[in-house]
């Protein structure tokens, strides 16, 4: 009698808090407040089309220095060549950054040296989003 008093009584009182919203039963289950994080993110998105994870912000910055630093090789070899137009080729560049192993974009793009007198080029670029912090590309450089 008295263990049914106690469950009774257990019973109500989660009843009470289900019911004034101290618990709630998104809370009670992972896949709930994950759902609900994603929803914030979402919402986010939608509030703002320029809103980019924080992740890609700073891929894209590494990528920006990557691609400062492989034109600024590119421009000075070309300068020491005596180069004003043409290419200038991968090993030309790694060895004058004194590199064995190309730079790698932090968000697996590919780049390309171009031709002297425009901008070295990741793949990514812009990504098609309206942000323009997570553009992988040196325009005014
Ligand atoms: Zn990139």
């Amino acid at each position: 009698m008295r263990l049914s008093a106690i469950a009774f009584i257990a019973i109500v009182v989660v009843g009470l808090l289900l019911l004034f919203g101290v618990i709630n039963t998104r809370d009670l289950s992972t896949a709930g407040r994950m759902a609900r994080a994603n929803a914030k993110a979402m919402e986010r998105q939608a509030l703002s089309p320029l809103y980019v994870p924080e992740k890609d912000i700073a891929n894209a910055k590494i990528c920006c220095q990557n691609l400062k630093l492989l034109e600024s090789a590119k421009r000075a070899v070309a300068e020491q060549a005596n180069r004003a137009s043409g290419t200038v080729s991968w090993s030309e560049v790694l060895r004058h950054m004194g590199l064995k192993q190309p730079l790698q974009c932090p968000a697996g793009g590919s780049y390309s040296l171009n031709q002297i007198g425009q901008a070295v080029t990741c793949s990514i670029q812009a990504n098609g989003t309206a942000s323009h912090a997570d553009d992988h590309n040196i325009r005014n450089f």
